[in-house]
């Protein structure tokens, strides 16, 4: 059988310089400024950017390069070394949502969004970018696109958000309504943020709760695994596109529509207030059941963590969790609500055993995790479910899905050393099951977009 192949991240400075390349011999002129902006991973929190959770992601050293110059009008060019033949354009002038079919969607689509959010300045452009991140692998090559876009844009058009993270907000603002409303694919920022905000040997603590500013909503931890003597594989499933058109919507809609019988804004209101309570067993439950977050507020079925503890004093996590479950509109609501709530719950633990230095107890959340994903909120497929069962054969802490699902990547957290052999025997089972042969990256924590030239 054949090794696996493990894609390598592009040299910096090589990788700009076939930006520019790919830029003159396209336009017959040279670019004004090169940007690269990464792909990333998420360690562990997913589906809960959108429901106004906890995510951790880490900045892939997989990065995509954009050479772009502005335009005097409002005409956009756009060539990627995906196919260097084909260049796309479309008009800014009286562009509306949707318009644009298509991957120039993407790079069109952060323009039209910065216009419509009132950057009148921002005019066409002509963008090269060439990339090393994998395509529609749960790796965020889209929001490497878009933010890539965004912040070159910034640049020549003198907006001014760049240089700072709370600046960065705003692009990634534009960077979300570009993916959502121009191209389509709904998106809760995860990506934008983690490709925009990460830095170099960390991850990111990504608190999603609404209104949140710039310093409250992300917090750099430490990730640096090769103290520990460990690596993080991810490997890319390949799995064929799967007919999973509307399935994101569908969970999001689910979510949507528990939080408002439930009477709150986001799932997280709840997961907040279940963490302030006792277990079960714990000592001294009476006397916080009653005063704990989320009391006084009662949902609209009279649900509010007060309103119970009033009733029956001693409030319980696994009591309050009953009466959620119980309010919830059937069997398949509970499980989709239940995975929020609990992945929620993981990201803390997870920074507290990373900060801790047990690696074990991480290994045990990525595996709780993605057992969720699997059986609660149903976007595994039989290749990511097996992927993961034969990295923890051969060894890992834990293995996870990571991304959307409905096909993408695992990542396994393995011994130094280890991740050739475990992508390998991954890539022997699916041969003989008749699945496409995976491919593989070695991630670490990389750095932010950032100009490159
Ligand atoms: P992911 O973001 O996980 O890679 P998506 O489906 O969200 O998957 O985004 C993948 C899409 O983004 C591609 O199908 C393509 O339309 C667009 N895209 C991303 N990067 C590039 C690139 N370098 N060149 C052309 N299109 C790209
Ligand atoms: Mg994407």
């Amino acid at each position: 059988m054949t090794s696996v192949p493990f894609i390598e991240p592009l040299d910096d400075a090589a990788a700009a310089r076939a930006a520019h390349k790919l830029f003159v011999r396209t336009y017959g002129h040279g670019p004004a400024v090169v940007w690269a902006a990464p792909g990333r991973v998420n360690l562990i929190g997913e589906h809960t950017d959108y429901n106004g959770g906890l995510c951790l992601p880490i900045a892939l050293p997989h990065r995509t390069y954009v050479a772009l110059a502005a335009r005097d009008d409002d005409l956009v060019r756009v060539v990627s070394d995906v196919d260097e033949s084909a260049v796309a354009s479309a008009d800014l002038q009286g562009l509306h949502a949707g318009e644009v079919d298509g991957w120039s969607a993407y790079p069109v689509g952060v323009a039209w969004a910065l216009r419509t959010m009132g950057f009148a300045d921002v005019h066409g452009f002509d963008a090269a970018f060439v990339s090393c991140v994998p395509l529609g692998s749960g790796l965020s090559s889209s929001a490497a696109m878009t933010c890539s876009t965004a912040l070159a844009l910034d640049d020549v058009y003198g907006l001014g958000f760049g240089d700072s993270d709370e600046g960065r907000m705003t692009l990634i603002n534009a960077a979300i309504s570009a993916e959502n409303d121009m191209a389509g694919a709904s998106t809760g920022g995860l990506d934008q943020n983690a490709s925009m905000r990460c830095s170099a040997g960390h991850a990111i603590r990504l608190d999603c709760k609404p209104g949140l500013d710039a310093h409250e909503s992300v917090k750099p931890e430490p990730f640096d695994l090769q103290a520990h003597g460990l690596e993080l594989l991810v490997l890319d499933t390949c799995a064929p596109h799967q007919l999973n058109d509307g399935q994101y919507e569908a969970r999001r809609r689910t979510c949507e529509q528990a939080c408002a019988l439930l009477g709150v804004a986001t799932l997280r209101e709840i997961a907040d207030e279940v963490a302030g309570l006792p277990r079960e067993g714990e000592a001294d439950a009476g006397s916080v059941g009653a005063g704990s977050v989320g009391a006084g507020r009662a949902g609209a079925n009279g649900m509010g963590a007060g309103d119970a503890g009033a009733h029956d004093g001693a409030m319980t996590r696994e009591r309050r969790l009953e009466k959620v479950y119980g309010a919830l509109e059937d069997d398949l609501m509970m499980r989709r609500v239940r995975h929020v709530i609990s992945e929620i719950g993981r990201v803390d633990e997870c920074i507290a055993a990373f900060q801790e230095g047990d690696m074990r107890r991480v290994g045990q959340l990525f595996n709780a995790s993605h057992d969720s994903l699997r059986d609660d909120y149903e976007v595994t497929i039989p290749e990511l479910d097996v992927a993961v069962n034969v990295a923890r054969q051969c060894g890992a802490y834990g293995a996870r899905m990571t991304g959307g699902g409905f096909g993408g990547s695992i990542i396994a957290l393995v011994d130094a050393g280890r991740s050739q052999a475990v992508a390998q025997a991954i890539a022997d089972e699916f041969a003989r099951r008749g699945f496409h042969e995976p491919r593989a990256l070695a991630a670490w924590a990389g750095a932010a977009a950032e100009q490159v030239a």
